[in-house]
C-alpha cells in the first residue's frame, strides 16, 4: 500500500522534510511557489501526500477534488490556511510543527532584553542616521533585574532557563501549574507579575481570553521604568495604550515582533494603512519593531521539515495520528512480521464497531485501539495470518460499512 506514494510539495519546502520523503521512495514533485487555485486542482488529484506552507489555501472546493488525497503536512506553525474540519471529514488527516522555533523566539527575546536594557536599538538607529550620542543614563546590566514570564509553555520555560544563567532573577504566570525551571518562581496572578518584574514578556497563545491582556491597567500595575516584550501575537497587546505608557515614560522600552495586522509580503508596508497608530509607534524612543521573525531561523526551518516529514512518514507508513491537528491520535508500535495493520476512519456515530467486529470475527486481531474527535472515529487494528486475498476482502467489506470515511490496508 505504501508503494507509489505520489508527494506534491508547495512553497519550497524545507530539503531535510524533502529528502526525508525521497529515502522512502516516495515521487516526490516539489515546487518552489504555491499555485493558482485552478492549477493546484489540477495536481492534487494525483496525489496522496501534499506538503505546503502558509501561502496554500486548501480549502473545501480544493480538497473535493483531491480523491488519492491521505494527508497534508503543513511545514509551518498555524493551519488557518486549511479547511481542517472539512479534511477530517473526509478522511484526510494534517499535521504542523507548532513548537520547532521555540528556542529561536527564546534567543530572540534574550537579544531584546539586553538591547532594550542598553537602549541600543535607537543608538544604532541614530549612528545609521549620522549621530554619535554616547549615553549612560537609563542604560543598566541585566544581571540582577527580574524577568517577569506571561505564559510558560513551550517558549517561556526554555526562555526563563536561559534569563537565569544571564543572572536575572525569574518569576512568571500561567493559567496552568507549571513545573518551574531552575529558581524560577510561579505567581498566583498577572497582577503580581507585572509589580515584580523590572522585564515583562508575553509567550501566551492567541486566545479570546488572551485578547488585549496587557493594555491600560495592566501597565500602570507594572513598575516605572519597565520594559515590555511582545513575541507572541499582535492581539495581545493594546497597542494605543503601549503608546501611551511609552509617552509617559512608564515604559524605558518595548520589543515587537508581532501586531493586529501584519502585511501578507515583504515590502513598503508598514504604515497607517496597515494599522491607524503605526506611525505613532514608529516615532517612540527605545521601541525595538521586528516584523515576525521571533521563529525564522534556518534551524527551526530545518526543525519543522524533519517533524512533519517524520509526522507524514509514519502516518503513511504506519497509520500513526500522534500530533494531528484534526484527526484523533491513535499509534500503535510492533515489530512483530506478517501482520495486518487495518486503519479504519470512519463517522463518530453508534454502532460502527459492531459492525468492524462482525466483519473481523473470523480473524485473529492481536492489538486494536480506537479514539475519537468530534464527527471523526479512528480505529487501528493488527490481525495475524491473513493472506492476500483475505486482506483484499476484509478491506472490501471495511469500506461498504455506511460510516466508513476512509480504509487503508498496510501488510
Ligand atoms: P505553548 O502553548 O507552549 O505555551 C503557552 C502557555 O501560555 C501555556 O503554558 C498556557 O497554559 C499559557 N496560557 C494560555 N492562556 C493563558 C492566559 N490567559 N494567561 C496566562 N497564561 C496562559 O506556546 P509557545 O509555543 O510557547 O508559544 C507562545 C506564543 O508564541 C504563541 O502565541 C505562539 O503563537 C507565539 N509564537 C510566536 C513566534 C514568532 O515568530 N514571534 C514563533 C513561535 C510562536
Amino acid at each position: 500500500e505504501t508503494k507509489n506514494i505520489k508527494v506534491l510539495l508547495l512553497e519550497n519546502v524545507n530539503k531535510t522534510g524533502q529528502d526525508l520523503l525521497r529515502e522512502q521512495g516516495y515521487i516526490v514533485e516539489a515546487l518552489k511557489t504555491s499555485l493558482p487555485e485552478d492549477q493546484l486542482i489540477e495536481k492534487i488529484r494525483d496525489v496522496h501526500v501534499v506538503g505546503i506552507r502558509s501561502k496554500t489555501r486548501l480549502t473545501a472546493k480544493v480538497l473535493r477534488e483531491a480523491r488519492n488525497l491521505i494527508v497534508i503536512g503543513a511545514f509551518c506553525i498555524g493551519t488557518n490556511q486549511v479547511d481542517l474540519e472539512f479534511a477530517a471529514e473526509n478522511g484526510i488527516t494534517v499535521f504542523n510543527s507548532p513548537f520547532s522555533n521555540s528556542r529561536s523566539v527564546a534567543e530572540l527575546t534574550i537579544a531584546e532584553i539586553i538591547m532594550l536594557s542598553r537602549q541600543a536599538g535607537d543608538r544604532s538607529n541614530e549612528l545609521h542616521n549620522g549621530t554619535w550620542n554616547k549615553v549612560s543614563a537609563g542604560c543598566w546590566e541585566v544581571r540582577g533585574k527580574t524577568l517577569g514570564i506571561i505564559g510558560y509553555g513551550h517558549i517561556g520555560s526554555q526562555l526563563s532557563v536561559l534569563a537565569e544563567t544571564m543572572g536575572m532573577g525569574v518569576v512568571y504566570y500561567d493559567v496552568l501549574t507549571m513545573m518551574a525551571m531552575g529558581t524560577a518562581r510561579q505567581l498566583p496572578s498577572l497582577e503580581k507579575v507585572l509589580a515584580e518584574a523590572d522585564f515583562i514578556t508575553l509567550h501566551v497563545p492567541e486566545l479570546p481570553e488572551t485578547k488585549n491582556m496587557i493594555g491600560e491597567k495592566q501597565f500602570s500595575q507594572m513598575k516605572d521604568g519597565s520594559y515590555l516584550i511582545n513575541n507572541s501575537r499582535g492581539t495581545v497587546v493594546d497597542i494605543p495604550s503601549l503608546i501611551n505608557a511609552s509617552r509617559s515614560g512608564k515604559l524605558a522600552g518595548a520589543a515587537l515582533d508581532v501586531y493586529p495586522n501584519e502585511p501578507g509580503g515583504n515590502g513598503d508596508y508598514f504604515n497607517n494603512d496597515l494599522n491607524t497608530w503605526t506611525t505613532d509607534l514608529r516615532s517612540l524612543k527605545n521601541i525595538i519593531l521586528t516584523p515576525h521573525i521571533g521563529g525564522s531561523t534556518e534551524e527551526a526551518q530545518s526543525a519543522i521539515g524533519a517533524e512533519v516529514g517524520h509526522a507524514l512518514v509514519s502516518y503513511v507508513n504506519e497509520g500513526s495520528t500522534t500530533g494531528a491537528v484534526n484527526m484523533p491520535e491513535v499509534s500503535v508500535r510492533t515489530t512483530e512480521p506478517n501482520l495486518a495493520r487495518v486503519l479504519f476512519i470512519h463517522q463518530n456515530v453508534p454502532g460502527v464497531l459492531r459492525k468492524v467486529n462482525t466483519i473481523l470475527a473470523d480473524y485473529n486481531i492481536e492489538r486494536q485501539k480506537s479514539e475519537s474527535r468530534g464527527k471523526v472515529a479512528y480505529l487501528m487494528l493488527e490481525v495475524s495470518g491473513a493472506g492476500e486475498q483475505e486482506i483484499a476482502t476484509l478491506y472490501k467489506e471495511l469500506e461498504s460499512v455506511q460510516a466508513c470515511i476512509r480504509t487503508r490496508v498496510l501488510y
